[in-house]
Order: structure tokens, then sequence, then C-alpha cells
């Protein structure tokens, strides 16, 4: 009997991968190594030779062809980290067998709950088995459910011969939850045509386009002076940073925005009377949306500037993700195969933009075309996250699947 994805994720989730912001090194945090090598001693005990993990913390692996016919080459792509948001220190998860519907009290922390109100996919869920926390820590569904659906897939794949595929590989990546998770994709190890990142969230849901992305920031430079002798001389840069939040638009906040509207959002403040800087996450579909976010940022630092006219005024824009959509549809056959997959398994499939990043925007705009796969987990990033067991099974078969038509065609 093959183990199934549920024990290979209560494994996983176990094992602590937490990312780290502003680290110049890939990986981030070395406890990561922590599970990339049991990965790679995991894929040799399926027998596959060449799984490698490198210094970088990347796990790359083949699974070889059993067909004499000229088949593309895909590769499955998931990240061992979780979200520096929260900790992932000490995960208990939660087996909750036969889910009954209703409200879910976490037993670490009784005022974490997970509630159907809020989480209107619980309900398909009922009859089924659902992974929580203890509400302590967060799960790290995202992505270890990707990385035991393919370390179930793969398993399958190297012992069950009537399954024909070409070469499939497999790539485990550090970092994504820092931005930085293609930094130093194996591109050449990988050598595939397409891949499907499999990070997604519930069966029937695919993505083939994210945000297009920048980050900013806007610096602002006063004047400080002991306050009894304030007149006239100091120049505020709080109160200059207090009037620019105010004024940024309110319907373009996450706060307010869904599918896909974008959005403006102030993430960080920090400083004091001589220097404050804001940070900021701008957020489109389109690209050119984020240019019309330049200008507004601009317009609300020229009226700011009028308040305070002595103060400086900074803005820096960096380009962070862009929209894979354009880049997919160049390539449409790895969209049509993906919803071949997700329809064999008997999901309605549907695509739904992703308001955030993944590897695959990064990857697509690197020549690598990689749309997204569900995975069976919600409410990443937090303590309230959950996984559907039966949703990561899911994953297993579409990529089972997806192999197999892909050898047909
Ligand atoms: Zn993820």
């Amino acid at each position: 009997m093959q183990e199934t994805a549920l024990v290979k994720f209560l494994r996983y989730a176990k094992i602590d991968t937490q990312s780290k912001e502003d680290v110049n090194e890939t990986p981030s945090t070395q406890k990561q190594f922590n599970l990339s090598r049991l990965l790679v001693d995991e894929l040799k005990q399926f027998g596959i030779t060449d799984a490698e993990l490198d210094e970088h913390c990347y796990v790359t692996a083949t699974i070889p062809k059993n067909t004499d016919k000229k088949v593309s080459i895909i590769c499955f792509v998931a990240h061992v980290d979780t979200s520096p948001e929260v900790t992932d220190t000490d995960v208990k998860p939660q087996v909750i067998e036969n889910y009954l519907g209703g409200d879910i009290v976490l037993p670490g922390d009784n005022s974490i709950i997970i509630k159907e109100s809020e989480n209107r996919n619980l309900r398909k869920c009922i009859g089924g088995t659902i992974v929580t926390t203890d509400g302590t820590t967060l799960l790290g569904a995202d992505n270890k459910a990707g990385v035991a659906a393919i370390m179930t897939a793969a398993e399958r794949l190297m012992n069950d011969s009537s399954i024909i595929h070409g070469d499939v590989k497999i790539c485990f990546t550090p970092d994504e939850e820092v931005g930085k998770g293609t930094e130093y994709f194996p591109f050449e190890r990988i050598n595939a045509e397409y891949a499907y990142t499999v990070d997604g969230d519930m069966p029937g849901e695919l993505n083939k386009e994210t945000f297009s992305a920048n980050s900013a920031t806007i610096t602002i430079h006063g004047r400080d002076i002991h306050p009894g002798m304030a007149k006239d001389i100091m120049v505020n840069s709080v109160r200059a940073a207090a009037d620019i939040i105010a004024m940024l638009p309110k319907h373009m906040s996450p706060e307010t925005t869904d599918k896909y509207q974008p959005y403006i959002h102030p993430l960080g403040i920090e400083g004091g009377v001589m220097k404050t800087t804001i940070r900021f996450i701008l957020r489109d579909f389109e690209t050119s949306g984020l240019e019309t976010q330049r200008e507004i940022l601009q317009n609300v630092i020229a009226v700011a500037q009028t308040l305070h006219p002595r103060a400086k005024f900074e803005l820096v824009i960096k380009e962070s993700y862009r929209n894979m959509r354009e880049k997919l549809e160049e390539k449409p056959e790895v969209l049509e195969w993906l919803w071949e997959a997700a329809v064999r398994t008997g999901t309605d499939p549907y695509w739904e933009p992703i308001r955030g990043g993944t590897d695959g925007s990064k990857l697509s705009w690197k020549g690598l075309p990689t749309p997204n796969i569900y995975t069976g987990g919600q409410n990443f990033h937090s303590r309230n996250e959950w996984l559907s067991v039966d949703g990561m099974n899911k994953a297993v078969e579409t990529i089972i699947n997806l192999v197999q038509i892909i050898a047909e065609k």
C-alpha cells in the first residue's frame, strides 16, 4: 500500500520551514534545508536516482519517461517555505475525519475559530477529512499540501508502469513567501517546456492570471527641533505621512476590493519627526494600471507638498512581478491540458484570478509557462489555515491525469 498524501503532508507540516524577509541570501533561513533534504531522501527511496539538492535549497528530480513517443517535458513546482507572517514552529496539525459541518474551535487557542460564515468552502467538505492547526501556528498547507501532492504522484508514477508519460520533472523551491522563489531556479537542470505550480486553492480553481505588482516607498524628510521652540521651524514628517495616508483612495484598498479590482496598499509606516517612510504595494491585473497608480501617488504627494511646503518627499517605485496571463496565452496548450486534467478528476474547473503572485508569474516571464493548480488549502498565512484532504487528493489525480494527457497528445 502506498503512503497517502495526508500521511506525507502531516510529516512535512511538522518541519519548521519559515522563510524570512530582507535576507540577502537564498535560502533566507537554513531550516528550509531540513524539509528539502528529507524530500531528496524520499525521492531516492521511490527510485528516482537523479534527485538532488543544491546550495540554494532547490530540489530537482526526474521521473523518467516510460514511452518512446516524443513527449514534451513538464515540471511540477511547489515551495517548501512558509510565510514569515505567522510562526511555523511546533505545528500540531488536527485531523478532523468525517467533518459534520459547523464552526471549528481550535484546541490550542479557543479564540481562534474557523467559522462557517467566513469559509464558504467548508460546506463542500462535509463528510470529508479536514486538517487544521491547533490555533497557535499556521498550518503550512501553503505549500506543503502541494509538496505532498507532487510527492504522492511521483511515488505512484514510479510504481505504476501502466501510467504512460514522458519525462516528468519536479522542483521544490525555497523562499517563495519572500518573493525570491525563482531567484536561483535551476532552469538547466529542469530543462522543461512547461511547468505547473501546485500552490492553489480549492479543487476546480485553476489560475492563469496573477496581479501585476510593484512596490513603492514614500520617504518624507522633516526638520526636528525641541518642541518648546518649534514654532515656524519644526517640519513634522509624521504629520505629512498621516496626510498622505488619509488622501489615498479608499475604494482602492485590499479591504474594499476583490476579483479584478486593483489596489494601493500602505502596509507599513516607520519614522519620527525628521523622517518617515511609508511602504506600499501596488497591484493591478493590467500592467498599465500600475502607471495610473504611480500618478495617484504623485498627485497625493503634490497635495501633501502644498500642506507641508518645507517637507521633502521622495517616491521610489520598483517592479515586483507581472501578470502571467500574457505569457500563458502565447502557449495555450499548457492551459488546455490542465483544464482537461481537472475535468477528468470530476471537478468543474474554472479560472480564478490570483490576487497575489505565484512563482508561476516569474517563471512564465522567464520563458517557462507555468499556470497554477489547486491544493485544497484555505486561509493561507494565518492560524485559521486549513486543508481539505479530499482537495489535496484531487491535486494528486490532476497531476497524474496531466502527465497522461500530455503523453496522449
Ligand atoms: Zn504558496
